[in-house]
């Protein structure tokens, strides 16, 4: 058992003041030199891998290997922000009259506001955290209340790194009091938001009288067509590995599963065949492919969408219950088949290891299910003809598009959400500059 502060509205402006202060010494640093405290920090996540990779797993029920995948993007994402922090380049623009030269710089916004989620409690922080340091930001955080210590060990890998007094400041404490006062306050240019749309847009709404800065990722709802020159047995058993990391708790998940009339019953049965075999339990036993979910409302949100599909005509092929166990909030890997793409698991984000699959006969057919959703994060295609991934990957309406695999993201891409998924991207280039404000120099009369 850990004790975590709670901090409040004085506590969230302490830190707004120290991170002012911070950001007037770290964006004079030379940007070799914030690179090798980025490198430090990340060199120090890396050496004490085992140890945080264990409290990750005990803040959030996720399986060890999971855990120490997630730390080491988390270092990664410092590791690469530290380089491409030394690429912030500008431009000279030609003039259009002989007596002018202009150019364009990108400066570091100022201070910066991170509020991430719970999901991946080290890869969230890490990837605001990171490209904002790396642009000479400084950034007050607030890592979510249900996995403080993660982002802890975070900010203490940066602190034994050497970063200076007020540049990487961390509150934990109530959520809309401290997003208020971030939004209030005229210091914080930036808010880099991570969570729910639902909350996404409460800051859009502050942020609209504020006028703040945003860059936001949200929900997702993940089409995966699945086409019939495939080998279903492997998709269909990658199927479930997929949708079962972190219990399902993945805004890039695949969700929506759409598979050909051709091959639709031998890829349910295949998907059954696996799910038989999945082996919930402690993250910490290394047997375990599948944790908890966060938290029992989670649990209850999940338990309540498959109770809805069922009543809208949603049929159970595999699972469908809480459970196993009494301790822990466990759901049992689930399989629906369902008929109408306006099911509630069709709609909505599940965010939990309930697999839907609906059939699909044409490509357009494939694409217009595919596109039939509010969210706009991942798509993914399965499919071994050129041309049919060449059109499916060019009229899919979402950021990013697995074609034939199951991670379709990287620090070093862009990483953003279409439609109601989100504003603005994280990860690679894009990353670095939307913490930078870009600046015309102009000079005239030369
Ligand atoms: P959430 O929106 O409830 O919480 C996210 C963060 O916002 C937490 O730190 C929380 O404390 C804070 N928060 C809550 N209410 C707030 C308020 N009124 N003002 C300011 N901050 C507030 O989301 P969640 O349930 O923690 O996370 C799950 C959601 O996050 C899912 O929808 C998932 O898809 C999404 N997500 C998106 C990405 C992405 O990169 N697109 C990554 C991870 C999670």
């Amino acid at each position: 058992m850990t004790d975590i502060p709670f901090g409040d509205k004085d506590s969230c402006l302490e830190g707004i003041a120290a991170a002012e202060k911070g950001f007037m010494v770290w964006r004079n640093v030379n940007p070799f030199d914030r690179a090798l405290i980025l490198k430090r920090a990340a060199a120090l996540m890396h050496e004490r891998l085992d140890e945080y990779a264990k409290i990750t797993v005990l803040e959030s029920g996720k399986p060890l290997t999971e855990a120490i995948g997630e730390w080491k993007v988390a270092a990664n994402f410092f590791e690469w922000y530290a380089e491409e922090g030394k690429r912030n380049y500008g431009r000279v623009i030609p003039a259009s009259r002989n007596n002018k030269r202009m150019s364009v710089i990108q400066q570091p916004m100022g201070v910066v506001g991170a509020i991430t989620a719970w999901n991946f409690p080290a890869y969230n922080p890490a990837r605001c955290w990171a490209a904002a340091l790396g642009a000479g930001c400084s950034v007050v955080a607030k890592p979510s209340e249900l996995t403080p210590l993660t982002a802890m060990l975070i900010a203490g890998c940066l602190h034994d790194a050497g970063i200076p007094d007020g540049v990487m400041n961390l509150i934990t404490g109530d959520p809309a009091v401290i997003g208020q006062v971030m939004l209030q306050s005229p210091s914080v240019r930036k808010i880099s938001f991570t969570g729910s749309t639902r909350v996404g847009k409460i800051l859009m709404d502050g942020a609209s009288v504020t006028h703040t800065r945003l860059s936001l990722e949200l929900g997702g709802s993940a089409p995966v067509l699945v086409f019939p020159d495939v080998d279903v047995d492997q998709i269909a058993a990658e199927s479930v590995t997929a949708k079962l990391r972190n219990a399902g708790q993945v805004c890039i998940a695949p969700q929506r599963y759409i598979v050909h009339e051709e091959i639709a019953e031998r890829f349910l049965q295949a998907v059954k065949k696996k799910m038989q075999s999945i082996i919930s339990g402690n993250g910490l036993d290394p047997k375990t492919e599948m944790g908890p979910l966060i938290r029992e409302v989670q649990r209850e949100n999940i338990d309540r969408i498959v109770k809805n599909s069922l009543a809208a005509g949603a049929e159970v092929q595999f699972g469908g219950h809480k459970g196993p166990g009494s301790k822990g909030f466990f759901f049992e890997p689930t399989l629906l088949r369902i008929n109408q793409a306006d099911n509630p698991c069709f709609q909505q984000e599940i965010f939990g290891p309930v697999m839907p699959v609906i059939t699909f006969h044409t490509l357009e057919e494939g694409l217009m299910l595919a596109n039939q959703t509010p969210y706009g994060l991942a798509s993914y295609v399965f499919t071994n003809d050129l041309k049919t991934s060449v059109h499916a990957s060019e009229k899919l309406e979402f950021g990013m598009v697995g074609i034939n695999e199951w991670y379709p993201q990287a620090y070093e891409a862009p990483f953003g959400g279409w439609k109601q998924s989100g504003l603005g991207y994280e990860c690679g280039p894009e990353g670095l500059t939307e913490y930078t404000e870009k600046k015309l120099i102009s000079i005239g009369g030369v």
